[in-house]
């Protein structure tokens, strides 16, 4: 046992926080380290407000730790996607149920307000301690010694396993690649997104809150989750450059335009569509393939830092949830001996996380296309050894 708690979890978003809850469940001592202020305490960020759909597959592990019922209480069913066909204002509508009974929904759940909700659950053990502000910045995988930036400087901690969660850019990853103990390959798709904001029309919900509902317009495409407040959140996913991108869209009256062309249906629903579209960021979207995530059975990374993929099937933090569930069993397998745990880890989980990286690919040419047409390409491919 290390003066700074046996195991160090790197990263207090989703996959952090319920491994810590995990992990305590199984008695061990976790120090959660988070590079940002407490999310509680701070305000959103613009733009950056993400609502997933949540499947059984998260659910399953939220079920395991009693999280679920909880959970569920914030979230709102949806039990198909709304597919706005028509370019007409009028917007032809087609619903395609996601069961064959009709019955059968994906949840719609604010990133933030889930992050918080597990927060919550992860502080609760007294076998786990929070950090925040401590921003990981070196790590030597063969000690286990960690350093973190923090607002009073660096502070030296170390740990007898470290288990990366900080998510698709890990520092814990550039460590291990740093240190030559994995390989990684980079695949940025030549699309970004943006979100935009419907807001509730006279207290109520603009569109059917018990949808998903998509725009497919072949180069591009929009999608909208409905929020408890009534509100929804639009994800507008189109090409970062070239003629028709965000980039070519440089003043309001070629914002209105080309919305008014392609998503006339939505635009009496956006009253701030012309400073949300100036003002909120465009995001990355891309693939992580890294191997191994485990290091001499000490180091691992999980969620993803490990396997960060395209959001098109709705798949990520379902997935990185599920890495928890298939973590802690491993744990069991092996009599809680994490340096057999984290090799099988490795091998048992790896084949599952290259098919949903695939789908989820390939589910943006369903989205965008099955319900419109062209060809996607990748952007660009960066490989690490
Ligand atoms: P993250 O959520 O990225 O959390 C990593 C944490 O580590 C953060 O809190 C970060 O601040 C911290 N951190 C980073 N670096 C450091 C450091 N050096 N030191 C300390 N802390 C650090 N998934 C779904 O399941 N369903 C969906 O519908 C869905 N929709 C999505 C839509 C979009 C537009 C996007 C972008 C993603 C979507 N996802 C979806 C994916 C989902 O958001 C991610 O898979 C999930 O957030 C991964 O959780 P994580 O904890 O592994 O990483």
């Amino acid at each position: 046992m290390t003066a700074n708690g046996d195991v160090a979890i790197v990263g207090a978003g989703l996959t952090g926080c319920l491994l810590a809850g995990y992990l305590a469940r199984r008695g061990e001592r976790v120090v959660l380290d988070e590079r940002r202020p407490d999310p509680r305490l701070t305000g959103a960020e613009r733009g950056r407000s993400i609502n997933l759909a949540l499947s059984e597959r998260g659910l399953d592990a939220l079920r395991r730790v009693g999280l679920d019922g909880t959970v569920l209480a914030g979230a709102l069913p949806m039990r198909g996607r709304m597919v706005h066909a028509g370019k007409g204002a009028d917007g032809a509508l087609d619903f395609q149920p996601y069961s064959a009974d009709g019955e059968r929904a994906i949840n719609s759940i604010g990133r933030r307000a889930l992050n918080n909700l597990l927060l919550d659950a992860a502080q609760a053990p007294a076998e786990v301690e929070v950090r925040f502000e401590h921003r990981l910045t070196g790590l030597d995988p063969a000690t286990g010694a960690l350093t973190f930036e923090t607002p009073d400087g660096p502070v030296h901690a170390g740990a007898a396993v470290v288990l990366g969660a900080d998510g698709a850019g890990s520092a814990v990853r550039g460590e291990l690649l740093r240190h030559g103990a994995t390989t990684e390959t980079l695949d940025f798709l030549d699309y970004g997104y943006k979100e935009l904001t419907i807001p509730a029309v006279d207290g109520d919900f603009a569109l059917d809150p018990g949808a998903l509902h998509i725009w497919p317009r072949g180069r591009s495409m929009m999608i909208a989750l409905p929020n408890p407040d009534r509100s929804f959140t639009c994800t507008l996913f189109w090409p970062t450059g070239g003629t028709e991108s965000f980039a070519s869209l440089s003043s309001p009256a070629a914002v209105e335009q080309y919305f008014t062309a392609h998503y006339p249906d939505v635009v009496p629903l956006l009253p701030e569509l012309v400073t949300e579209y100036r003002e909120n960021p465009v995001g990355l979207l891309g693939t992580v393939h890294c191997a191994p995530w485990q290091a001499r059975g000490r180091v691992c990374l999980l969620g993803d830092a490990a396997h960060a993929i395209v959001p098109f099937y709705g798949q990520g933090a379902n997935c990185a949830f599920e890495d928890v569930v298939v973590l802690d069993r491993c744990l069991d397998d092996t009599g809680g001996d994490w340096s057999a745990a984290l090799p099988l880890f490795d091998r048992e989980r790896r084949a599952d996380t290259e098919a949903i990286a695939e789908m989820a690919l390939a589910n943006f040419t369903e989205m965008r296309d099955k319900i419109a047409s062209p060809l996607f390409k990748l952007g660009k491919r960066v490989e690490h050894a």
